[in-house]
């Protein structure tokens, strides 16, 4: 089960860390400066998801690798092209002399497109950035609890939306227990001897008690246009959570058009349209006070909802 927790406040730029059950190690999203992001937060963190590298997304990276140097641990920051090169200009930025290598290490996963990323490697002292692999297929990361799936969407540069999907899970029943481990190993073709009959596993997955993996979808900026819906309805329909950018109110739709951001009947309308179970609009204007976002925030409802 994910266990999101927005660190950035309505009037400050957007980050969102997000935890599991009876997992220790934590994810953040987006860095935003986010006024509720503790140390122990960054240093806690074993991957960093970016969309994109404009200025409300990025800017608290600094921080976080201020609380990272000195954890002894691989970091891995997942972005868009051009990401690695961004980090690395940010850390040349300071002065390394007296950080000892192995102090932290930065794994950088660039995504070129929907089926390739290139990875980085970057260590102190010198944090050269060095090519260290590919990955040719849509998982930006995964791990024995999760796996972590991507669409590109268009905000006038390629934007990232990630979707966290829970592994699904048997639950323990002892006379099961052959076709419980055929179906967690994958080999569906195991033969399973049921009453002197013998059966394919795949055949009888049917018996099984699977609990569906939890979902959780990172949605941030994107046009409010046809195509970028279509995306955001391939990947994220039917999701438990989704996290969605709703940068403006409707009244101002012509700054979201020209701006290649959505708007909050917008994004609500899409929410709908994916069945999301529980959708939490995030990342709003500065400029929207008290009255205007409880506004925003009713727009999307509305539209959300379908009232
Ligand atoms: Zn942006
Ligand atoms: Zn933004």
């Amino acid at each position: 089960m994910f266990l999101p927790e927005l660190k950035s406040l309505p009037d400050e730029d957007i980050c969102l860390l997000v935890k599991l059950d009876n997992h220790t190690p934590h994810y953040i999203c987006e860095c935003g400066d986010a006024g509720l992001l503790s140390v122990k937060d960054c240093q806690n963190t074993q991957v960093i998801f970016i969309s994109h590298t404009h200025i409300d997304h990025f800017v608290n990276f600094d921080t976080i690798l201020r609380h990272q140097i000195g954890i002894e641990k691989k970091v891995v920051i997942c972005g868009p092209a051009g990401i690695a090169e961004q980090v690395h200009s940010k850390i040349k930025a300071y002065t390394w002399n007296l950080i000892e290598a192995g102090s932290i290490v930065y794994e950088v996963r660039e995504i070129i497109n929907e089926q390739e990323i290139n990875i980085y490697e970057l260590e102190p002292p010198k944090w050269e950035l060095r090519k260290t692999g590919v990955i040719s297929k849509n998982i930006i990361f995964d791990n024995e609890r999760f796996q972590v799936n991507f669409t590109l969407l268009d905000h006038k540069i390629p934007s990232v939306a990630y979707l966290f999907k829970e592994m699904d899970t048997v639950k323990i029943d002892l006379s099961k227990r052959e076709l419980k481990t055929a179906f967690e190993q994958k080999i569906p073709n195991n033969e399973i001897v049921i009453e002197g009959k013998s059966r394919l596993a795949k055949d009888l997955f049917h018996l099984l008690d699977i609990k569906k993996g939890n979902t959780l979808g990172v949605i941030m900026d994107h046009a409010s246009s046809a195509e970028n819906h279509a995306k955001i309805k391939a990947l994220f329909s039917g999701c438990d959570k989704v996290f969605i950018e709703s940068f403006y109110k409707l009244e101002d739709k012509t700054f979201a058009e020209a701006n290649y951001h959505s708007y909050s009947q917008a994004s609500g309308c899409i929410m709908r349209e994916c069945a999301v179970k529980e959708a939490i609009p995030v990342h709003f204007s500065r400029k929207y006070k008290e009255e205007d976002l409880r506004l925003l925030i009713e727009e999307f409802e509305r539209a959300y909802k379908g009232d």
